[in-house]
């Protein structure tokens, strides 16, 4: 890569520190699909561990911890606004209805208080329910994937550019499952990440009979591709859908 103005890019980083960048990146990518991402402490072939909650029904992102809600108006305290919930009392012994925090009754003197948080706006009472989807859905379902993550710069060869990725995979990255992904993070001449995503199943599609070839069983194999438009695999450029 051209250094402009001796700025910093990618290039500069070890091969190790690259390799790490590129972890961050698509967990940083992942997370704007919704995804929680985890560090598996030790495995050789999963970088990132990733996990959602999602509508059972529509898919959208769920909601774990319960919402707080006014009985009357619907209003939603949960996140925002909690200053304007009403801390009212009312005496369990005369029906006394006090605000702010009291431990007894300023009419008859009973420690037999009620706890009735209030809504600001039309003095209903607020309640803790569970979350429940926009779409009425009360149903959640839980989403565990595992991620292998490879990431490539631009191959130059005697200081040209030779405008392509290049990414080594080797039979142990083949684990047969269906909720495993590859990730291939590509960096641009721009320092600009594009991100594949791409099922196992897929991926030995895509193969085919190379897949049966020696250099792949000699762990020699390295996919070589065009960077401008991803070669045989731009069909799965920004695929995060896939993950769902
Ligand atoms: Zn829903
Ligand atoms: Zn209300
Ligand atoms: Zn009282």
């Amino acid at each position: 890569m051209k250094n402009k103005e001796n700025k910093k890019t990618t290039t500069d980083l070890s091969a190790k520190h690259f390799s790490r960048y590129g972890e961050f990146l698509v967990s940083f990518e992942l997370s704007k699909y919704g995804w929680n991402v985890y560090n598996p402490v030790y495995d050789e072939y999963i970088d990132l561990i990733i996990h959602k909650h999602v509508c059972k029904d529509c898919g959208r992102k769920w909601n774990l911890t319960p919402a707080l809600v006014c009985k009357k108006c619907g209003k939603d305290f949960s996140k925002t606004q909690k200053n304007k919930i009403i801390a009212k009392k009312i005496c369990g012994d005369c029906k006394y209805e006090m605000v702010g925090n009291k431990t007894k009754c300023e009419k008859c003197g009973s420690k037999n208080l009620i706890n009735c948080p209030t809504c600001g706006e039309c003095g209903g009472e607020v309640e803790m329910i569970d979350h429940s989807c926009e779409c009425g859905s009360k149903n959640y379902t839980t989403k565990f994937r595992s991620v292998q993550v490879k990431s490539s710069r631009i191959e130059y060869k005697n200081g040209r550019s030779k405008n392509t990725y290049a990414v080594d995979m080797k039979p142990r990255d083949l684990i047969k499952d269906e909720f495993h992904f590859y990730v291939w993070c590509l960096i641009d001449d721009e320092d600009k990440p594009h991100f594949l995503v791409i099922p196992v199943e897929e991926f030995k599609r895509v193969m085919g009979d190379s897949l049966k070839g020696i250099s792949f069983f000699k762990d020699q194999d390295r996919q070589h591709f065009s960077a401008k438009d991803f070669g045989k695999w731009k069909e799965f450029l920004n695929k995060f859908d896939k993950l769902e």
